[in-house]
Parts: structure tokens; C-alpha cells; sequence
């Protein structure tokens, strides 16, 4: 089967081979390397420094198929992390200082050992993020969540592409607008998003085509007024992340015979200031069968850490992952580009 159809399934094999294919044509159409424009700015190697979030990947499985998923991720996908990984996670926490465990998916929650693992990290008194689409919130067999992710303290941060109900379907599906309304009016009624700082809601914004993000300040002050008057909603922040060029949104931009166009509005648009913030200085990504990397796009990529360090959190120590050089390729360019881009949003002020 052709890559692109099998990348459409999620094979992870097609992944790598599509993306060989897209590399090879970036090398033929002049788009520079990363690697060779951070040495004309003078940072190479980037290195990482020391970590303050361990960013897990609990598996691929969700409720929805949004058009810009880096994940692939859908209800027929069947990765999830196991009991096993999830218990080196936590080795690795415990031997750690780090303070942040950022989950993601996939609908992370459809793990079956979510709730237990979230349980688990909020023993060890570290703070947890929870990457939500909010529409598992109302799914049948989930709606007790809410008061969990309440009673553990857990910060919310929630993809709401637009708050215009037409954009928002458009990119995340039918009906994701109004269930989307709905859990976080759920949320708000618990505490979220109102002054107690242990319940933080965050919503994420992303573009709906091949653009930048507008001004990250100017765009949250939008949602803050068109939330609150039309829907009684609050939230602590809004972040705006760029569309990476890699995965579903890869395959839309190809497609559509946009590819070039966007990648050359991502290098032009290139920050030095955003390097010195970028998450993969600070973070680092497992995936569901507990393979290390240096972000979560990287994990998408298959692109691991460099030769000489551990693969697996199995393994590893933390010290073999602090001050880490990193792997990195044309795909980098959507975080350093116009403000800097990041899971949790802008990197410098726009
Ligand atoms: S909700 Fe998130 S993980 Fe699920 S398909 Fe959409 S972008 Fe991907
Ligand atoms: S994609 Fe972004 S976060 Fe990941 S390695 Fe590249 S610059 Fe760092």
C-alpha cells in the first residue's frame, strides 16, 4: 500500500518511510536544514539543560480524529502504555526533580490506568497536566472525571481550536463545539479556571490552515470576551501552538500542494530568541512503549535521542538526560517559528 495511504492508518513504519520521502524533497527543493541554521546563529549543538517536566505519552486511542492530530490518533488505534512503563515513569519521577508530568494521547484518559497513574504522580507531590480534548469529559463511562481530575489537582489544558462553533467542527469533527461548551462549563462549576490556582484550565489554539498563530495575548483577551458573553465560560490562559509540518498535517499540506509554501513561511519566519525557551531544552518525551525522545513531534517522527544516550525510560537515569544534546530536523522549524511555538503555547512575546 502506498506510504501515504498507509500514513493515514497510522502505521508507524509508513510514517517513517513518508517522512524519508519528504526529506529527501526538502534536500532537492533548498530548504535549509535546522541544524545548518542554528550554526549560522551560532547554537549548535542545542542542548537541553535541567529537566522540569516528563511529558508521557499513554497511548493513541481517542474518541476523535481531528484533522491536525501529530498523533494519528483515533478510536481504532489500540497503543496504550502499559503497567510496566508507567512504573519506570515513575521510578524515573521519584529519582528526579522534576516537577511536571504533562500526559498526553490519544485521549490519554482512555487509558484504563490513567486514573491510577495520575494517582500515583500526585502522591509523589508533583503537579499534573492533563492534555484534554474535553469531549471524552461527556463520553459515557468518563463522566466521573471531572471531580477526579478536581480532587487531584490536576491542570486541565484543552484544545479549543476557535471559538467560532463552524471553525472549531471544521478541524475536530461534528458536534465537537457544543460538547466542547459543555465540559468546560462542567469544569467551571467544580473551580476550574476561577481564582483557586490548583485548578488551572487552559485552552489550546492552533491554526486551521497553513498559517502562524496570531499574537498569543491579543487572541486569549478574544476568547476571554466571546467565552464569557456568549457562554458564562472562564479559563486561566490560552496558548497558541504552531501546526507542525509532520503526521496528519503533513499529509492535509501535501495534499493540498501546500507544503512548500508552508515550509518556507516557517524558516523565513525564524526566531532566534524562541531557541533559548524551546521544550525540548527542559523536557523529556516517552511514548506509550516507554522509548525516550526529545519531544513529543520527535516521538511522532520515530526521530530518538542521539546515539550515545539510553533509549528506554527502563533504563535510563536522569543524569544521562540532563544537559543532552538533541536530535532535531526540518520539522523544528514550527517551533521556533514568528513567537516560538510550545506545548504550552508561545515562547516569546509576539
Ligand atoms: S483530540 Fe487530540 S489526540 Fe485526539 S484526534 Fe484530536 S488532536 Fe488527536
Ligand atoms: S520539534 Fe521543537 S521541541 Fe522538538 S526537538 Fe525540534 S525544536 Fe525541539
Amino acid at each position: 500500500m502506498p506510504a501515504l495511504s498507509l500514513l493515514r492508518q497510522g502505521n508507524p513504519l509508513a510514517n517513517a518511510e513518508h517522512q524519508r520521502d519528504v526529506l529527501e524533497r526538502d534536500n532537492q527543493s533548498g530548504i535549509p536544514s535546522f541544524q545548518s541554521t542554528l550554526a549560522v546563529h551560532g547554537i549548535v549543538p542545542l542542548k537541553s539543560g535541567q529537566l522540569t517536566s516528563l511529558q508521557v505519552n499513554v497511548g493513541k486511542l481517542c474518541n476523535q480524529t481531528c484533522r491536525h492530530c501529530h498523533v494519528d490518533a483515533g478510536p481504532d488505534r489500540r497503543e496504550l502504555m502499559t503497567k510496566e512503563n508507567f512504573l519506570h515513569c515513575l521510578r524515573l519521577l521519584s529519582e528526579s526533580t522534576i516537577e511536571t508530568v504533562d500526559i498526553t494521547g490519544g485521549a490519554p484518559e482512555m487509558n484504563p490506568l490513567f486514573e491510577w497513574f495520575v494517582s500515583e504522580v500526585h502522591r509523589l507531590g508533583r503537579h499534573v497536566i492533563d492534555r484534554c480534548n474535553l469531549t471524552i469529559l461527556t463520553a459515557p463511562g468518563f463522566t466521573h472525571l471531572p471531580q477526579f481530575l478536581a480532587d487531584h489537582h490536576v491542570e486541565v489544558i484543552a484544545s479549543l481550536p476557535c471559538y467560532l462553533e463552524e471553525n472549531c467542527d471544521a478541524q475536530r469533527g461534528d458536534g465537537v463545539f457544543q460538547k466542547s461548551i459543555e465540559a468546560l462549563k462542567l469544569l467551571n462549576g467544580l473551580g476550574y479556571g476561577r481564582e483557586n490556582p490548583e485548578l488551572k484550565l487552559s485552552l489550546v489554539y492552533n491554526p486551521i490552515g497553513p498559517a502562524l498563530p496570531p499574537n498569543q495575548q491579543k487572541l486569549e483577551q478574544s476568547y476571554r470576551d466571546q467565552l464569557r458573553q456568549r457562554f458564562g465560560i472562564e479559563f486561566n490562559h490560552l496558548y497558541t501552538i504552531t501546526n507542525m509540518p509532520i503526521s496528519r498535517f503533513l499529509d492535509d499540506l501535501l495534499q493540498t500542494g501546500r507544503y512548500d509554501e508552508y515550509m518556507t513561511l516557517l524558516v523565513n519566519s525564524f526566531n532566534r530568541n524562541s531557541v533559548q525557551s524551546l521544550m525540548c531544552r527542559s523536557t523529556i518525551s516517552i511514548d506509550w512503549q516507554g522509548n525516550l525522545f526529545d519531544c513529543d513531534f520527535n516521538q511522532m517522527l520515530n526521530l530518538p535521542l542521539v546515539d550515545t544516550l539510553p533509549r528506554s525510560v527502563s533504563n535510563v537515569r536522569i543524569a544521562d538526560i540532563e544537559d543532552r544534546p538533541i536530535s532535531v530536523g526540518r520539522h523544528c522549524y514550527g517551533c521556533t517559528a514568528g513567537a516560538g511555538s510550545s506545548c504550552t503555547g508561545s515562547l516569546v512575546p509576539g
